[in-house]
């Protein structure tokens, strides 16, 4: 699959990694638009956050991206201020299609 996410996911491609569990990455953002902006992607590919079904599964997997969200946030980068962006689709200013979250904040505590 060509997806740059993926690759980062599977090691193929480099990535200053800041949190990573069984089914979840966090990462810098190669052109950081803010002090802190990191990358929360799951690591099963999925094209956009609409194409979660809107079902118990795709529930689920929503609820645990942004816990793994709140956790990376909150626990790993230590943060009590921060803005979250979803780009969803072209329009929406979503370049790479590999589901993600960012996380953008001014400063580290
Ligand atoms: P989008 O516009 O799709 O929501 O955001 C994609 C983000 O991925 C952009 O902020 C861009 O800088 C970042 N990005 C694109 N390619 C790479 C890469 O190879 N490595 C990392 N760490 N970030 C990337
Ligand atoms: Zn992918």
């Amino acid at each position: 699959m060509d997806c740059i996410f993926c690759k980062i996911v599977s090691g193929a491609l480099p990535a200053s990694k800041v949190y990573e569990d069984e089914h979840f990455l966090a990462f810098e953002d190669i052109h950081p638009k803010a002090p802190v902006h990191v990358l929360v992607v799951p690591k099963k590919h999925t094209p956009k956050l609409p194409d979660f079904p809107d079902n118990a599964e795709g529930q689920s997997a929503l609820g645990a991206l942004f816990a793994t969200t709140n956790r990376v946030a909150c626990d790993t980068l230590a943060l009590d201020g921060y803005r979250l962006v979803v780009n969803v689709g072209e329009r929406g200013g979503q370049v790479v299609f590999h589901v993600h979250v960012h996380i953008m904040a001014s400063f580290l505590h």
